[in-house]
């Protein structure tokens, strides 16, 4: 068994305790946290490795609740444009010409960013997901995956169903653990009733939960209703999709019965601000879905409609947008946010190893910040300064598992270089 001890001035232990714990140290024997509290003496070959965290903060790993990994490598490739448009001209096409190979070498690229950023776990919905487990397994970043499945034409949508059941069979509870599927029905306006009423039940039979995009724009909902009668989120709850466990990406445009009946159902949130934000599809009403109780977490989406998958950006940006759209500064607080970035994200996923806090028996998935930067001081409150000051740039270690993925701001498990390489080359030929 390998024990590593972490000694670092501050930790935040995380879930329902943002107290700052003062020259604590961390044990962490394997894969998971046997200790944390003060520092203490051990005899001489007791310990492994020791990780010193002179000015530094250790806390719960960032977990990325909604992106497509791999679509990094069509990050600022169409920008500024109306939704359809975006999709119909640049995504779509650009889309259709990727490669597994380069499904492999874009995820990489997301996650070298997101190791960069904090981020130890992360939600994925894309395709050729067996080439996203590959790079996950590689980098040893945990990942919760979902094939997205468009049933728009039948004869299609079986077959990605098989290929979901294929990737279920080969790649859940790979790495011990590391990753997880989910199924992926990408969206109530490409997946019509009957189909997800398949997707539901084979959810049942295999016990897993989904991954779909609800709500997101205004259009949606509108199309929604012309074409079946029913708002997104009621017509979901009449095919049962909520009976499984869901998690529901956006959620931007919400009556106040489907407010009600997201909370009651137990579907978890993925609040997603940058994107929702850039592709102009609205503000979600956050405030009002924390004060019902929801379970909210907060997502990235894509780099193509954010730019980037830095998760201290976003719980920031999530923070201020709430407080700002309510006129109500008390809205989102700064460990609450943290909560949402973290805990709630891991809950969000349906993970069965405990994740997204740091505690006896909890997996050591966690970051260490750098405090000894001008933004950092005074320590009035670090949680806030966290929230509010902190940037991707301050991340110094970040652990999943038990395993180190950076150490002194080098990645340690990947080859960042060469995936730079590769991803140029590869976004060069995709958009030629
Ligand atoms: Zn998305």
């Amino acid at each position: 068994m390998t024990k590593i001890l972490i000694r670092s001035d501050y930790l935040l232990p995380g879930g329902d305790n943002w107290n700052i714990i003062r020259n604590a140290e961390l044990l962490i024997e394997d894969t998971v946290v046997s200790y944390i509290g003060a520092q203490r003496n051990y005899p001489v070959g007791v310990i492994d490795r020791i990780i010193e965290g002179k000015n530094k903060l250790v806390m719960p790993g960032l977990v990325n609740a909604h992106t497509h990994a791999a679509m990094a490598l069509l990050r600022g490739y169409a920008d500024d444009m109306p939704l359809m448009d975006w999709l119909e001209q640049k995504i779509w096409p650009a889309e259709a010409r990727l490669t597994k190979e380069d499904i492999y070498w874009g995820t990489l690229l997301a996650i070298c960013e997101m190791i960069r950023g904090g981020t130890t776990c992360f939600a994925d919905m894309y395709f050729h997901m067996e080439e996203v487990a590959r790079a996950c397994l590689e980098s040893g970043i945990r990942a919760s995956l979902a094939q997205g499945l468009i049933g728009l034409d039948a004869s299609q949508g079986a077959a990605r169903l098989e290929d979901s059941k294929i990737l279920v069979s080969d790649w859940h509870g790979a790495g011990e653990g590391l990753i997880t599927i989910m199924l992926g029905p990408h969206a109530p306006y490409t997946c019509p009733p009957q189909y997800l009423e398949k997707v539901i039940s084979i959810a049942a039979e295999l016990s897993l939960p989904m991954h779909i995009h609800l709500a997101e724009t205004r259009g949606e909902v509108q199309d929604c209703l012309d074409k079946w009668g029913k708002r997104p989120i009621a017509l979901m709850d009449s095919i049962g999709l909520f009976k499984q466990q869901v998690l529901a990406a956006h959620c931007v445009h919400l009556s106040e019965d489907e407010i009600l009946t997201l909370t009651q159902r137990q579907v978890a949130i993925a609040h997603n601000p940058g994107s929702n934000l850039k592709l102009g599809s609205g503000i979600a009403p956050l405030a009002e879905l924390l004060e019902r109780g929801a379970m909210v977490s907060i997502g990235t989406d894509g780099a193509a409609s954010n730019n980037n998958l830095d998760m201290l950006e976003e719980m920031r940006l999530a923070s201020l947008l709430a407080k700002g759209s309510c006129e109500d500064p008390t809205v989102l607080p700064a460990r609450k946010a943290l909560k949402l970035a973290t805990v709630n994200g891991a809950r969000s996923l349906f993970l069965k190893e405990e994740t997204g806090l740091l505690r006896e028996g909890s997996q050591a998935d966690l970051i260490m910040l750098d405090m000894d930067k001008p933004h950092f001081h005074p320590y009035h409150d670090l949680c806030a300064q966290i929230v509010y000051a902190a940037s991707s740039a301050d991340v110094e270690m970040v652990m999943v598992k038990g395993r180190v993925l950076m150490e002194g701001k080098k990645l340690v498990t990947v080859d960042e270089e060469k995936i730079l390489h590769e991803a140029n080359e590869r976004a060069v030929r995709l958009t030629r």
